[in-house]
């Protein structure tokens, strides 16, 4: 099947029309109809090739990792799909399924690596993965997730990696009421960073360099927002975290943060900025602080997460956009300009 996309075909050039096969469905499979691909600030780093040599760029690269969209058909095997259900597709369409990892739930750290969505080594082509900035795709059922007919489906988009990969490290973390939870950098993740430390009781910082947030930070859940970029206000929060999301997509300090956990306190990053972080030994050291590491969440988590966000209402403030305008919301990605998700409208894609 001829599937319609979007490509990033250099490092440097915009993403241009493009048109890829689809695999015709395996026995285990389901073909989706997209309806909506949110965007990922990984996209972004991605199509412009800026993880280099750690995980470097497969050109067409078709980005998009934030599926949802409806069954048009399953393989004869599928048990879980029929046509007509919503379903949704994240960062990884395969995995090992054997390894230890892969046994525990943990798909994202398959020891023999996950097929990510997109920009991933492709076992049954034996080419590479075509993400969602289609009107199509072709994945298996035990990597596709159900989307309840009630919930707002392109607000539900972003919750398929912003959602799981800030989920996931706070569950992880066990944080819960009584706890004091940072969450740094209001963007697609950040923003359900903030969603999620509310709705799981801790009490929470929202950390900011853009003094316009205040407020949305406060009415997306923050108890308190700092302006990360004015030093007294960050001094007034030294040694006092138990928890610090650092969701950031560019080069900062890490050390302003590490020195506000307190003992034993853990600060975790899920940002993934193009060069390494200096850490300074004795903002470890005293008083036995934690830097950690966290990438987006395990098939059955991301289930678990969906249903949970059903149950609470939550789901992504998002700005729609047809495809047409990918370029320009990746400039705004840049300027810290996203109110806090942008969703491609793939009805855009037919136009
Ligand atoms: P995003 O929507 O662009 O948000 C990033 C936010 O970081 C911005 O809104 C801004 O928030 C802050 N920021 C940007 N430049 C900054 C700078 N120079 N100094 C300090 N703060 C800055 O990005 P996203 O989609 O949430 O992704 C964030 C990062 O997570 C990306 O690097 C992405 O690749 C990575 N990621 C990792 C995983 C994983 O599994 N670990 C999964 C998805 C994404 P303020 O305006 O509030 O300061
Ligand atoms: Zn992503
Ligand atoms: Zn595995």
């Amino acid at each position: 099947m001829t599937a319609k996309a979007y490509a990033a075909h250099t490092a440097e050039s915009p993403l241009a029309p493009y048109s890829l096969k689809r695999r015709e469905p395996l026995p285990s499979d389901v073909q989706i109809d997209i309806l909506y691909c949110g965007v990922c600030h990984s996209d972004l780093h991605q199509a412009r090739n800026e993880w280099k040599e750690a995980v470097p760029t497969v050109y067409p690269c078709v980005p998009g990792h934030e599926i949802v969209g409806r069954v048009s058909k399953v393989g004869k095997d599928v048990k879980k799909f029929k046509a007509g259900d919503y379903a949704a597709v994240g960062c990884m369409v395969d995995s090992c399924r054997t390894c230890p990892n892969c046994a525990r739930g943990l798909e994202q750290f398959c020891q023999s690596f996950p097929t990510f969505t997109y920009n991933g080594a492709d076992k049954i082509s034996g080419g590479v993965t075509y993400g969602g900035y289609s009107d199509s795709i072709v994945v298996d059922e035990a990597f596709t997730l159900k989307v309840s007919d009630k919930v707002n489906l392109a607000a539900t988009a972003p919750l398929l990696c912003a959602g799981i990969t800030t989920y996931s490290p706070m569950r992880h973390w066990k944080v819960g009421p009584g706890q004091k939870v940072g969450v740094v950098g209001l963007g697609g993740l950040g923003h359900m960073g903030v969603k999620f430390a509310r709705a799981f009781g801790a009490h929470v910082v929202l950390f900011t360099t853009s003094p316009e947030k205040i407020e949305d930070g406060k009415r997306l859940g923050a108890h308190e927002v700092v302006v990360s970029k004015n030093p007294d206000e960050m001094a007034k929060h030294a040694t006092s975290f138990d928890f610090i999301l650092d969701c950031v997509s560019a080069n900062h300090d890490i050390n302003a943060y590490l020195s506000l956990l307190k003992l034993d306190g853990t600060l975790t990053l899920v940002g993934a900025p193009e060069k390494p972080l200096p850490v300074a030994a004795f903002n470890l050291l005293l008083p036995r602080r934690q830097f950690a590491g966290s990438a987006i969440g395990g098939i059955a988590e991301t289930q678990e997460m969906l249903d949970f966000c059903e149950k609470h209402n939550i789901t992504s403030d998002i700005e729609m956009i047809p495809i047409q305008k990918i370029n320009e919301a990746y400039d705004r990605l840049l300027k810290s300009d996203v109110k806090y998700r942008f969703v491609i409208d793939m009805a855009s894609l037919k136009a």
